[in-house]
C-alpha cells in the first residue's frame, strides 16, 4: 500500500502521481475523484513510486543538513562552511559564514536575503539593458516551489534560494523572467527570445530542474 503525503485536488481532468525533491508522494486529481480509483491507480504504479521515492529520499539525506554548524552550504557555485559561534551577527570570512548562537537559522536567512537583493537587482539591471526591457520592480521572496516569477504588471520576484545555484543559473532565471515582459507565456516566441540572449538556456534550465532539492534548503 502506497502512503500518499499530499493530495492536490483541482479542476484538472486527469490523475497524476509525482515525487517531490525530498521523496514525498504527491497525487494530483480532479475534484471529487473517487478514492477507489485513486487507490487502483497507485497500486498499478506502486513499483515506480517506491523506487523513485527511495532514490529521492536518499539523495535528500545526502544533501540536506542534519545540523547547521559545519554544514557546507552551496553558494554561487562554491561552498560556504557554516559556523555557529559567539558572533553578534552573521558575517562571512574566508569561505566561512559565521552565525550567532541565538537563532542562527534566521540570521542565515536574513544574510542570504541581503545578498540576494543586491545580486539579483544588479543582474536584472544588466540583462534589462541588453534585452531592452524594463521591469516595474525586483523583490526577493522565500518561495520553495519556483525560482522566480514575473507578474502581469512586470514585477519580478526571485527566491533567495536561487543563491544556492551558480551565477550562470541565476542569469538564466533573470533572462527567463525578463523575457516574460514581452511574452506572458511559455510559447515558442518566448523561448526564441530567451535563446536569442542565452543560446544554452535549455541546459541551464535542466540544471535547475535537477537541483530542485536546493529549494528545500533553509
Ligand atoms: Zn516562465
Amino acid at each position: 500500500m502506497i502512503t500518499v503525503d499530499e493530495y492536490r485536488f483541482s479542476k484538472r481532468k486527469t490523475l497524476a502521481v509525482s515525487i517531490d525533491p525530498v521523496g514525498r508522494v504527491i497525487v494530483r486529481a480532479p475534484k471529487g475523484y473517487p478514492q477507489k480509483k485513486i487507490d487502483d491507480f497507485l497500486q498499478k504504479k506502486a513499483a515506480w513510486i517506491e523506487s523513485h521515492s527511495r532514490i529521492k529520499r536518499e539523495r535528500a539525506a545526502d544533501i540536506l543538513p542534519s545540523s547547521l554548524d559545519g554544514y557546507l552550504l552551496p553558494f554561487l557555485g562554491g561552498q560556504l562552511r557554516l559556523v555557529v559561534s559567539p558572533v553578534k551577527r552573521a558575517k562571512e570570512e574566508s569561505g566561512a559564514l559565521y552565525l550567532p548562537m541565538v537563532n542562527p537559522e534566521s540570521a542565515l536567512k536574513n544574510w542570504l536575503k541581503r545578498q540576494a537583493r543586491e545580486i539579483f537587482l544588479s543582474r536584472t539591471i544588466y540583462w534589462q539593458d541588453k534585452m531592452g526591457v524594463r521591469c516595474r520592480s525586483v523583490s526577493v521572496s522565500s518561495a520553495k516551489r519556483r525560482w522566480g516569477s514575473c507578474s502581469g504588471k512586470d514585477e519580478i520576484r526571485y527566491t533567495y534560494r536561487l543563491l544556492y545555484a551558480p551565477m550562470e543559473m541565476i542569469d538564466y532565471v533573470v533572462v527567463h523572467e525578463l523575457a516574460h515582459i514581452r511574452h506572458k507565456n511559455h510559447s515558442a516566441l518566448f523561448w526564441k527570445e530567451v535563446s536569442a540572449y542565452m543560446p544554452d538556456c535549455f541546459s541551464r534550465r535542466a540544471w535547475l530542474k535537477k537541483h530542485a532539492l536546493y529549494l528545500e534548503l533553509f
